[in-house]
């Protein structure tokens, strides 16, 4: 079976018959199910992570569609932000911000829209091979103006509700991408296991001789930014003489740990920090006592550091956040140089100093240090030297430590003192909180995630510093610091005195937009918009009011809709319709801080309501070994090289299956077990194909339907056979158990459900069980029934794993599918399960005949008895049966002929004795009589010819001439039950050997206890 090339003829024929379409056609109106997309990033080819989202995006769409919902079926693709920025500057080669403008932030801009159009193009042509069904003309784009515009909206609300404002702060900045990180954006993930070299050095304590303040830091390149000291007040310090001689250090730089001085620090540490036996405490200080003490700073003689510091003296503050982790204890404040020390630059009112620029380069007046690159081997050496000189270095030594670095380009972030746009977040911290309360998480604790973070939540920064991206509709006055929000394009063109008509047409972004001034309403100076960009959050925030359309309509790319706005500026009752959202769904790793959030804030904002009323959140692909996917470590998997060697189908069914808690080990022979489990469903449709191919009489309009029809199942339930019986019972069970998951969004249990019933019940009970009526019917009658129930199961089974094999349940059902029935499975109704149907006396029943079975089979293995060898009995102990089966019911089996019938066939034995005397739970009679084993014999030879006949392919109405040749003894057995063999193997049986070898079919030769039988086929 092909998969790939199989899938490939569906897609032809959903797009050739327009069965998608048919599909939107028939939900039309209906009552709404509101899916939101979260924008896949529109900036490389898919992985296979991006594939697992998508499958659930899929199947719960096509789920509530087959329920008769109607939906939008609406796409998203993310485009703005430093993503897209990266590879563009990778693509021409660009080092960094000053390469940009050189190279126009026209054509750059427009270079990154050309990306975003290559790669959604491709992301497009990815999801429909997977089989992923939405509405593709009519994607989203988060570049597209109506969202640009709606997020100037809600910035401007932000404003009215006094929740925007411009903050000074030390922020975690990228060097390489010459922008501010975000809290948010700094992922576990991006915390790398970095070593620095870390500097113990001295600060000279004021009016004390040869005593020092003893400091620890591993960014030496903030030491010029120092203004303090924090120790902890309940901690205890200790004032200690050194009595070691100096040292060379391994860095080429001396140390100076002189014998005789004295130093402070924690007294915890002092051991680690000297060594055992290297000093003699002079006395003990609580932290607290501490308080004011002033010191001698390192780079006062700057110009920079001078000139902020004028009469500041350095001194110690009090800080409860120091920690006995690591250092000294006393830990080094450069209120330029990290968030904590701004924060407490703030409450105890230090001088700030300002160290680098926008590319963490050192400012002006910091000497030798102006212009270089504060994370350089360069700017470490000379500070190094610097304190050497100085006589101020007590040790340097190596320090591994976990360091952010930058979530695109992986540079190590660096603090900077920069000013940046804000959104307050303390006023909704609340609002918020009680309005994720109100949302579904699935898994629950997605709640507690959420509001963790809703909890330590800092201010949101929302600008950037870059190109790409939402221009921030923020006009600053320079002179009196009087700041507007532009809430529209409309708004813009009412106050626009300048540039207008160089921005007429064109998209709202950087530079076009820029052009544009307006007066200053406070006094009336002619203003620009600030430079920055907003955070790519802001896009991807605002789509529950940026893409719900009448039709959908997408303003990518169409001039004439430049400026009109989507429903929820024009048409509220609409929108209303599709918000909130009923559904979400993510990965979410990350998600708690990123989209999940800004979607509360953006929603809180606008309309202090949920955008959503159901989350589903899902983990991470990983490979086989579990390890993280990387391009550089070589494990990565792409979508197209995946999907092209397994098949979608089966990298679906691997991702329905998954628990999406854990993270899913993707890997080819992970699918070589799926696909394996697929093909046991695919068998069943094929046994039943053999039986009734296109030409058979069964594969009529009247029997299809009849099987459709719900007065004729009940007729056919009336027929004899308990297996019958059994199977549609545990079918419309399987509906029961599968709807009832999907309505909880648990597809692993959905399709677990139904894996379960094809191989259990389905492969390896009913169709084995039932082979014998469908080969030797008793009757044409019989035969005609069987087919019956089976084609009913097999239509539903169908129905059930059209959501998730989309493909493959299509592919089965144009083999079943008759006149007058809908063209493809996807345009059937979900099915329901039919109460009646189920029996549950029935299926306790079957399920004792199988445990049973299992037993004697178990005991035949044991015995080393093969199947094929009939005995005359098996014996059952009924208690002890029953308790093996860990139910509390009795056995209720004895009075049912058919069930015991069912064993007899299935053990191969000719009795059931019901005995207590029997010590276990079963007993074989294992005496053979010379009847059974005669009998033995031929059911051997029997299926060495279905052997034949298979290897030759044929198929069972095909018949054949079979040609024997063995010693007296066996040939006379063969003819003695010469009217068996002919019937099971439809043939004729022809003694000699009439023809050359070479001229049959097949042939193989053989043993039967010891004696040699030649067989052979050839057609009749
Ligand atoms: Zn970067
Ligand atoms: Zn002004």
């Amino acid at each position: 079976m092909e998969f790939v090339k199989n899938e490939q003829k569906i897609l032809k024929f959903w797009e050739e018959n327009k069965i998608f379409e048919k599909l939107r056609q028939k939900i039309k109106g209906k009552k709404p199910w509101s899916f939101l997309d979260g924008p896949i990033t529109a900036n490389n080819p898919m992985g296979v992570h991006h594939a697992w989202g998508r499958t659930y995006k899929d199947l719960f769409q096509r789920y509530k569609a087959m329920q008769g919902f109607d939906l939008r079926f609406q796409n998203g693709f993310d485009c703005q932000g430093l993503w897209v920025e990266v590879e563009v500057e990778k693509e021409l080669g660009f080092k960094n911000k000053k390469d940009i403008e050189k190279y126009g932030i026209e054509k750059f801009v427009n270079k990154c829209k050309e990306r975003v159009f290559k790669y959604s193009k491709i992301q497009t042509e990815q999801s429909i091979r997977l089989g992923q069904w939405m509405d593709w003309e009519n994607s989203y784009y988060t570049m597209s103006d109506e969202n640009n515009y709606a997020i100037w909206h809600f910035l401007k609300k932000c404003k009215e509700k006094g929740l925007l404002y411009k903050g000074r702060d030390s922020v975690p900045w990228c060097p390489r991408c010459g922008t501010a990180i975000s809290q948010h954006e700094i992922l576990t993930e991006e915390y790398k296991e970095i070593t620095h070299k870390a500097v113990f050095f001295k600060l000279p304590v004021s009016g004390e001789k040869n005593t020092f303040f003893l400091v620890w830091t591993t960014t030496p390149w903030t030491l010029p930014g120092n203004v303090a000291l924090a120790v902890h007040p309940e901690f205890e310090y200790v004032m200690v003489k050194s009595k070691v001689k100096s040292q060379n250090s391994k860095f080429q730089v001396k140390s100076q740990n002189e014998s005789g001085e004295k130093y402070i620090l924690l007294k915890e540490k002092v051991d680690e920090v000297f060594g055992k036996g290297n000093y003699e405490v002079i006395k003990t200080i609580m932290g607290k006592e501490l308080k004011g003490f002033e010191y001698e700073g390192l780079f006062d003689e700057l110009e920079a550091v001078a000139g902020v510091l004028n009469s500041y003296k350095h001194k110690v503050i009090l800080w409860k956040e120091v920690t006995e982790e690591e250092g000294t204890g006393i830990v080094h404040i450069a209120s330029g140089g990290g968030r904590e020390d701004f924060q407490l630059s703030k409450e105890h009112k230090l001088p700030v100093i300002d160290l680098t620029d926008g590319d963490s380069n050192y400012g002006e007046g910091f000497g030798e240090l102006t212009g270089k690159f504060a994370g350089s081997d360069e700017v470490r050496t000379w500070i190094f030297k610097n304190l050497e000189e100085k006589r101020k270095v007590f040790k340097i030594e190596d320090y591994k430590h976990r360091y952010p670095t930058c979530w695109r380009c992986k540079s190590e972030l660096i603090f900077r003192l920069v000013e940046e746009w804000y959104i307050a977040m303390d006023k909704l911290r609340k609002p918020l909180m009680q309005t994720a309360k109100k949302i579904k998480w699935i898994p629950s604790f997605g709640l507690e995630r959420e509001l963790d973070w809703l909890k330590n939540m800092q201010d949101w920064l929302i600008s950037k510093k870059r190109y790409w991206g939402l221009a921030l509709p923020i006009y600053e006055c320079k002179k009196c610091s009087n700041f507007e929000v532009i809430g529209s394009r409309k708004e813009l063109g009412e106050k626009a005195v300048e540039g207008w008509e160089e921005f007429e047409g064109k998209s709202p972004h950087r530079p076009w937009v820029d052009k544009v001034k307006i007066k200053c309403s406070k006094c009336g100076e002619i203003i620009s918009r600030i430079p920055d960009v907003g955070t790519p959050w802001l896009d991807a925030g605002i789509v529950p009011f940026s893409t719900i359309n009448e039709e959908n309509k997408s303003s990518i790319n169409r001039s004439e809709l430049r400026g009109e706005m989507p429903s929820y500026f024009r048409d509220k009752k609409y929108w209303k319709k599709w918000f909130p959202a009923d559904f979400v769904c993510e990965s979410f790793p990350g998600q708690f801080k990123n989209w999940f959030y800004v979607l509360l804030v953006q929603s809180q904002v606008l309309e202090g309501k949920e955008p959503f009323c159901t989350l589903f959140g899902y983990s991470t692909v990983v490979d086989e070994k579990g390890e993280e996917m990387h391009k550089s470590k070589g494990n990565a998997i792409w979508f197209n090289e995946a999907v092209e060697k397994i098949g979608a189908d089966v990298m679906r069914w691997m991702y329905v299956k998954q628990n999406p808690v854990s993270n899913l080990r993707f890997g080819y022979n992970v699918a070589r077990e799926t696909k394996r489990k697929i093909l046991t469903l695919l068998n069943c449709y094929t046994f039943f194909e053999t039986y009734f191919s296109k030409n058979s009489e069964l594969k009529t309009p009247t029997f299809a339907e009849a099987s459709l029809d719900r007065q004729k199942l009940k007729l056919q339930l009336k027929t004899k056979s308990l297996l019958d019986k059994w199977i549609v019972s545990r079918l419309n069970r399987l509906i029961k158990r599968v709807t009832g998951n999907l309505d909880k969004f648990d597809a692993a249990r959905a399709s677990g459900a139904i894996e379960d019933f094809f191989i259990e019940d389905l492969s390896l009970w009913y169709i084995r069980r039932s082979r014998q009526r469908f080969q030797n019917p008793e009757s044409e009658e019989e035969r005609e029934k069987a087919a019956s129930v089976l084609y009913y199961v097999l239509l539903n089974l169908a129905k059930l794993i059209a959501p998730m094999l989309p493909f493959l349940a299509e592919e089965v059902y144009q083999k079943l599918k008759a006149d007058k029935m809908p063209s493809s499975i996807h345009l059937y109704d979900w099915p329901k399960a039919e109460k009646k149907a189920i029996d549950e006396k029935l299926e306790e029943q079957m399920a004792q005949v199988r445990n049973i079975v299992s037993l004697a089979l178990a005991k035949r293995t044991e015995l080393g008895l093969r199947v094929r060898q009939p005995l005359a009995s098996l014996k059952i102990n009924e208690k002890n049966v029953t308790k093996s089966h860990d139910r509390e019911k009795t056995l209720q089996i004895k009075n049912e002929p058919e069930l015991l019938t069912l064993i007899k066939e299935e053990v191969n034995v000719k009795n059931i004795v019901f005995d207590e005397k029997v010590k276990e739970e079963v007993e074989l009679d294992i005496k053979l009589t010379p009847e059974l084993k005669e009998e033995g014999y031929v059911r051997e030879i029997i299926r060495h010819i279905q052997d034949l006949r298979k290897k030759a392919g044929l198929i069972p109405r095909d018949r054949v001439i079979i040609y024997y040749a063995s010693s007296e003894e066996l040939n006379k057995l063969i003819a003695k039950n010469k009217k068996q063999i002919i019937e099971q193997t439809k043939s004729k049986l022809a003694k000699e050997n009439p023809k050359r070898k070479g001229e049959f079919l097949q042939q193989k030769q053989i043993k039967i206890e010891n004696e040699n039988l030649w067989l052979a086929i050839s057609p009749s």
